[in-house]
């Protein structure tokens, strides 16, 4: 007669429970030992051994040679328990006996005793279908049932169960069978049929299985009588309406060899399944991939086809056209064979990039140099070839970098710091720096440095070169440019340091502005038509600052130079280079920063000076 695998391979002895060997193994212990509780509760995935278990669990209680987790199966307790008449063990399904009166009759049978074996077994199946009241009737059985009496409850939906039942029950959880446990058991099963089977099909039961060993074994049965006793993956496939692995074979052969006009031919032909079944034999497909040292596809391109998947799954979950999804799944894995590509090109930009012989727009916007460049900058940027426009961009940042710190060190630089290229982290410049100029630079050189990498990237390394020795004796554009008349005598003043400061010459144009109501007063310092003596760093070097203070000392004398001054620093309003607007502070802002500005000009009832005209 023929007889379902499932119940013809139902394990008798704990031994033979598959996949659940914490649990077989702590109820063997439990019945060796004698310390049994009175109530179980076991819950799990359908087909995972819970009621098994609870036969195994009822016959090794009430055989002959027991209580015994390894029970003889040959005393009458035992062989009645295994044909299932055994009179003490009751089996109750609480899907169709879950009303009251059901649990009343059971409560009812636990008053007498045992009839052949030692204990009386109460098996509940599927014990979350009992109503409320059910619930409550059995409580109090529960917590004190007769010595005699054993529950073992069983469910597969345990949130479902009260929790004043749960804590009245030893509670084990039976967890689903890992594929590979099936696979092994469906091996050895269809070893005793006698009946071959290719061990992809048997995984393609197993996984269809889910967990479950008794809706694995259904299918097996299934699957022997389709295939006719030789179980292969094609037939098995065919049988439960599942991708054939060739077919998902051919699709990503055909896609690594760029046959467009294949991967759509086979995409016609998965359109004929269930799409999210297709996306997960896909990835199920890729994962084997993933494990095999010699497969042709790369491990980022796998990546980008995991994220294709699961992307196009929530697709699905959207309820997006399952044809529409498949395409596109498609199509988008088309394009990761060609991302692969562009992630060559990024190398190779990045690698020009970094080698400076290519020429990238900032991806930040650099602001912009407020004046025009000083005609030295100007100069080397027309003579000098070498490094790139954008990094001679850099090197103008690099000195209102300099500039921001300090107005006479950014003076230094510009002046005398010629921007020659930037290559392979190097930057060139020519320095023609010389005397207190090249001091204040050599002092600030640590800072400079730092500046530098921080407009040209750290590590970047500073070669200076050398003016030639001709070169050094001709001036530049600023150098040639006449001293500024701030001090009487010319010489005694270091040209490169106020050089750009006063570029155009003397004009006698006696163009008085903020200086002229100040020159009767009898106050020598107030006096001094270039107010802000005491802003002289801000405007210009300290070495001539002192120089320019002296000569005001007598009074008489002042008028003339105060005439001589604005004259000087008229004309330079119109043909100066502009000076750097974040140099140049308002009135008062130098009241603020000069307390005694502000003093001496509401003395003098001044209101208003303009700044840059007294800067001049
Ligand atoms: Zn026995």
């Amino acid at each position: 007669m023929f007889q379902a695998l499932a119940i013809k391979y139902r394990p008798k002895t704990f031994s033979e429970l598959i996949g659940q060997d914490s649990i077989s193994q702590t109820l063997s212990l439990a019945l060796d030992t004698g310390r049994l509780g009175h109530a179980y509760l076991f819950s799990g995935l359908r087909g995972s051994g819970k009621t098994s278990s609870a036969r195994i669990f009822a016959k090794s209680l009430n055989c002959d040679k027991g209580p015994t987790s390894t029970p003889c199966g040959e005393c009458e307790n035992c062989r009645a328990a295994a044909s299932g008449r055994h009179l003490d063990i009751i089996e109750m399904d609480a899907a169709s006996s879950r009303k009251i009166d059901d649990i009343r009759d059971l409560i009812e049978q636990t008053r007498y005793a045992p009839a052949m074996g030692r204990y009386k077994i109460f098996i509940i199946d599927e014990v979350h279908m009992l109503t409320k009241e059910s619930y409550n009737a059995l409580l109090k059985t529960l917590e004190e049932p007769p010595q005699y009496v054993k529950f073992i409850l069983a469910t597969t939906d345990v949130f479902n169960i009260p929790p004043t039942i749960l804590s009245r029950t030893q509670h084990f959880r039976f967890k689903k069978i890992p594929q590979k446990v099936v696979v092994a058991h469906l091996e050895t099963i269809l070893s005793k049929e006698n009946i071959e089977g290719e061990t992809q099909a048997l995984e393609m039961i197993a996984r269809s299985g889910n967990g479950s060993l008794r809706d694995a074994l259904t299918l097996l049965d299934q699957a022997i009588i389709y295939s006719k006793g030789h179980l292969n993956a094609t037939l098995v496939a065919q049988m439960l309406g599942i991708l054939d692995p060739e077919i998902l074979q051919r699709f990503f052969d055909a896609m690594l060899r760029g046959e467009r006009g294949e991967v759509f031919a086979i995409l016609e032909m998965l359109e004929g399944y269930e799409c999210e079944m297709v996306l997960e034999e896909m990835g199920l497909y890729l994962k084997d991939v993933l494990k095999d040292p010699n497969a042709p596809l790369s491990l980022p391109l796998l990546d980008r086809f995991f994220r294709v998947l699961t992307d196009s799954t929530q697709l699905l979950f959207l309820n997006a056209n399952n044809s529409f999804v498949l395409t596109l799944t498609a199509l988008k894995m088309l394009e990761a064979f060609k991302i692969a590509s562009l992630d060559e090109q990024i190398a190779k930009l990045e690698n020009e990039l970094f080698s400076g012989s290519v020429p990238v727009a900032p991806s930040v916007a650099l602001p912009a140099p407020a004046a025009p460049l000083p005609p030295a900058v100007a100069e080397s940027a027309a003579s000098d070839s070498a490094g790139g426009t954008f990094a001679r961009e850099l090197f103008a940042e690099l000195v209102q970098k300099i500039y921001a710190r300090s107005f006479e060190l950014g003076q230094c630089f510009e002046t005398h710091i010629t921007f020659v290229s930037f290559e392979n982290n190097e930057l060139c410049w020519r320095s023609s720096a010389s005397g207190a100029c090249k001091e204040r630079l050599r002092l600030a050189y640590s800072f400079i440095r730092m500046c530098v990498e921080d407009v040209y990237g750290v590590g970047t390394k500073i070669v200076p070169q050398k003016v030639p020795a001709g070169a050094e004796s001709a001036p530049k554009p600023a150098d040639s440019m006449p001293a500024p008349t701030m001090s009487p005598a010319p010489d005694s003043a270091p040209t490169d340091s106020v050089a750009p400061l006063a570029p155009a010459p003397a004009k006698p144009e006696p163009a008085l502005s903020a200086p002229a109501p100040a020159a009767p007063q009898p106050m020598p310092e107030t006096a001094m038509p270039p107010v802000p003596a005491d802003s002289a760093p801000l405007a210009q070097s300290a070495d001539s600052a002192p120089e320019s203070i002296a000569p005001t000392a007598p009074p008489a004398a002042a008028p003339t130079h105060d005439a001589q001054q604005s004259a000087d620093s008229a004309p330079a309003l119109d043909s100066a280079p502009a000076p750097k607007p974040s140099a140049t502070p308002t009135f008062e802002e130098l009241k603020e920063e000069f307390p005694l500005l502000g003093k001496v000009s509401e003395l003098l009832g001044i209101k208003h000076i303009d700044v840059s005209d007294v800067k001049q």
